[in-house]
């Protein structure tokens, strides 16, 4: 049951993890912000960090900037709430993207609410459509586009000729974040979501880790065995572990 959220309601708790300010949120908040949002139709948009993304905030103004002015900056993953927790400044949920999303969809097919959906390579995303409608019966596919365009303007005109509710922006970091920063006040849409790999989960060309693995915090590992190629960005990980424990340790 979806209750309705005053304009007060939409302010959240913000805890800092280096630089990053992440709104301290259950996942059902998290959902109810994100329709609430959407009843706005003001092109809010919401981000989904891990410590990789943090990582590149700290060398990248611009990608700092776009991951701070989103509407919901949601902690994806354990290294996130982790390092939460190291900083003393513990936050409320981990809330993985794709779960979010699926939170989302849930609600959104219960009120026949539309989604366009923007990213991946060619095919994808009307893959991921008809998965998506099957799976979440009520749900409204408005609209699709892979992830590889040149010019913003045609694919800015197609989104507004739907108007969705929700568009999801599945352009990989930072490119999904700078781009829904960039465009927002161009675009007709109730709310943005920046969700990576999702798109190729949705429509079954990559695979979620097992179960067995999510429960024991191991999804990005799973990741890894699965893509070798990730092993530069991940390098990331151990970086972000030092730095927390480092300001930790000498408040700096
Ligand atoms: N992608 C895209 N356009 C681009 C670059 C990437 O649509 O210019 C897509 C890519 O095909 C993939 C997603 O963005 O579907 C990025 O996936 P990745 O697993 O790298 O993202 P993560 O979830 O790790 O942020």
């Amino acid at each position: 049951m979806i209750e309705a959220l005053t304009g007060k309601d939409l302010i959240a708790i913000r805890i800092d993890v280096l630089g990053v300010s992440f709104d301290s949120v259950t996942m059902t908040e998290a959902a109810n912000k994100a329709l609430a949002f959407m009843e706005c139709r003001n092109a809010a948009y919401v981000v989904t960090p891990n410590p990789e993304i943090v990582m590149l905030c700290r060398d990248d103004s611009c990608l700092l900037s776009a991951v701070n002015s989103a509407n919901l900056v949601l902690p994806d993953g354990i290294g996130i709430i982790k390092g939460a927790q190291i900083l003393g400044t513990p936050l409320r949920e981990k809330i993985p993207g794709i779960e979010f999303a699926e939170t989302l969809f849930g609600l959104m097919a219960e009120k026949g609410m539309t989604v366009f959906l923007l990213g991946a390579k060619p095919g994808v995303a009307d893959a991921a459509g008809l998965k998506l409608s099957d799976r979440f019966k009520g749900l409204k596919i408005v609209g699709t586009n892979d992830g590889y365009f040149v010019n913003d303007t045609p694919i800015i005109d197609k989104i507004n000729e739907t108007s969705p509710d929700l568009l999801l922006v599945c352009l990989g970091a930072p490119k999904q974040e700078l781009w829904m920063q960039k465009n927002a006040p161009s675009l007709k849409v109730g709310l943005m979501a920046g969700l990576g790999g999702s798109m190729d989960v949705f429509a079954c060309v990559a695979e979620r880790a097992p179960e067995s693995w999510r429960k024991l915090n191991l999804e990005w590992l799973y990741r890894l065995k699965e893509d070798p190629r990730r092993l530069g960005r991940m390098m990331n990980l151990p970086k972000f572990g030092f730095k927390v424990i480092g300001k930790r340790l000498f408040r700096k």
